[in-house]
């Protein structure tokens, strides 16, 4: 029966790899997603084959419970939640990770160094993804109504060291433990509770537009975790499937640096959420607010039209009213596109998930760096509900909070439109000088009912 289980694993794996590559591609991703899927629907039916297993009950239960929580999640939590749901799914892997060393390692009475040193490594960095991705969560929530301030960085007096501090003791008593001759509960505690505690010290001094980057690192985490627990537990799949999502995980922490311009270890450790504020000195002006029927008049005349979708295109769940204004404008004659920040929205990949639900034809979309250079022949841009990533400031003001990060140049264009309801801050919490440029018109409105208000006048 092993060897089968192994057979059936082997194929698990080549779905997986499979599924991952097809994911490279927006026409590809969702049969990608679907192989993944049947790969970890064979695992997981496989791993039941297995002769360990002695009693289904509580796995049932599990299952039971597993499917209920995953059916409400999929119909109810909205697609501008998917970060907290991403931070308590990299959250549960961690925390599973744990449980599943701790019953090793309560079931051993002797433990080889070669089954102690997973155990304790899915144990430390499962405890880790736990906490950390708690905090993430309450961080992502707005609690602000509440009177609660999680979402900013948090530092103190002394953090790093507390923070190394911490770190070493936790590895240090980890090798103690696998030196001492019998396995010792109490300290194994310890080094529990000094997991979680790492977990929230590591994600407290993190805030404003580096959140991203810590869910993706905590989601590599996680993996690595699984992977570490499935050499506790021999388990060749757990093996595999933990170092795929740590590697896709870091991988992606890696885009994710790249894409704001900072290195892992300045997200890590410079505290960046805690010196934003609200307002930016210096950034003010003349707002020219636009109408429906002007914006109409300027679309109607213009020759190339670009979208750039960001957070509040979320919010307005304004995806089809673009789709359907870009198919009005291309009927007219003009030339449209869609470029997508890497970090618009609020996750990785949200505003490609957004315009794929609307249909919008893959090859609209551009990359920013594609489209930058040749932002001066853009007749119009319309930037729905995006504000961060179109802000000129994190190109020109040293000073800026979000100096160095990459942003999508539509103050280069020839007029550009900012659809939003009001001169709000984005995530990071910092005024837009783009607003009060001379070729910058507000379009003040809900996404979604301004899309539709144009797409009126269209049709008049
Ligand atoms: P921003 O958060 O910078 O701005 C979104 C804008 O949308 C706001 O200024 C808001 O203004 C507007 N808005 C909100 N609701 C609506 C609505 N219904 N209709 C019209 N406009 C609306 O978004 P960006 O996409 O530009 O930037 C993303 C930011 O989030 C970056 O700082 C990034 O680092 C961060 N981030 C990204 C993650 C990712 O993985 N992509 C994850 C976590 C954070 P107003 O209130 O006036 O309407």
């Amino acid at each position: 029966m092993t060897l089968w289980v192994n057979v059936v694993y082997i194929l698990s794996a080549l779905l997986f790899g499979l599924g991952l590559k097809m994911l490279g591609s927006p026409e590809t991703a969702r049969r990608g997603n679907l192989i993944s899927a049947v790969g970890m629907l064979l695992a997981v039916t496989s791993t039941l084959l297995h002769h360990n297993i002695v009693d289904f009950q509580w796995i049932l239960i599990g299952l039971a419970l597993g499917v209920f929580v995953g059916i409400l999640a999929a119909r109810f939590v909205a697609m501008t939640a998917m970060p907290e749901m991403v931070a308590l799914f990299n959250g549960s892997g961690g925390i599973a990770s744990l449980l599943v060393a701790w019953a090793e390692f309560q079931s051993q009475q002797v433990i080889p160094t070669s089954l102690f040193v997973p155990i304790l490594l899915a144990t430390l960095i499962g405890g880790v993804t736990f906490t950390g991705s708690v905090m993430a969560f309450f961080k992502l929530l707005d609690l602000t109504s509440l009177g609660w301030h999680f979402g900013k960085a948090r530092v103190f007096f002394g953090q790093h060291f507390l923070n190394g501090l911490v770190l070493t003791v936790g590895f240090g008593l980890s090798v103690w433990i696998v030196l001492q001759p019998r396995p010792n509960p109490t300290l194994y505690m310890v080094v529990i509770g000094i997991s979680f505690i790492l977990g929230v010290l590591l994600v407290i001094p993190i805030g404003g537009a580096d959140m991203p980057v810590i869910l993706a690192l905590l989601n590599s985490f996680s993996g690595l975790a699984a992977c570490a627990a499935g050499f506790a537990i021999q388990n060749n799949i757990l093996m595999v499937a933990g170092t795929l999502v740590g590697a896709s995980g870091i991988i992606l922490t890696r885009i994710m640096c790249k894409s704001m311009n900072r290195s892992i270890l300045n997200v890590l450790f410079s505290s960046f959420g805690s010196r934003t504020t609200v307002v930016q000195e210096g950034v003010t002006g003349k707002v020219q607010p636009i109408t429906a029927e002007d914006v109409y008049y300027l679309l109607e005349a213009a020759g190339s039209v670009l979208f750039v979708p960001g957070y509040g295109l979320a919010v307005a769940q304004a995806q089809h009213a673009v789709k359907e204004l870009s198919e009005l404008l291309e009927d007219n004659g003009s030339d449209i596109y869609h470029a997508i920040h890497p970090v618009a929205g609020r996750m990785p990949g949200h505003m490609n998930v957004l315009l794929a639900e609307a249909d919008v034809p893959y090859d609209r979309l551009v990359e920013m760096d594609d489209v930058n250079p040749t932002m001066e022949t853009v007749d119009v841009v319309m930037v729905i509900g995006a504000n961060d990533v179109v802000n000129p400031a994190a190109r020109d003001d040293e000073k800026s909070s979000i100096y160095g990060m990459p942003i999508i140049n539509v103050d280069l264009a020839r007029t550009v439109i900012v659809m939003k309801r009001s001169m709000a801050a984005g995530f990071a919490g910092i005024m837009n000088p783009l607003f009060f440029n001379e070729n910058t018109r507000m379009f003040f409105g809900d996404a979604k009912g301004s899309l539709q208000s144009v797409i009126a006048e269209f049709k008049h």
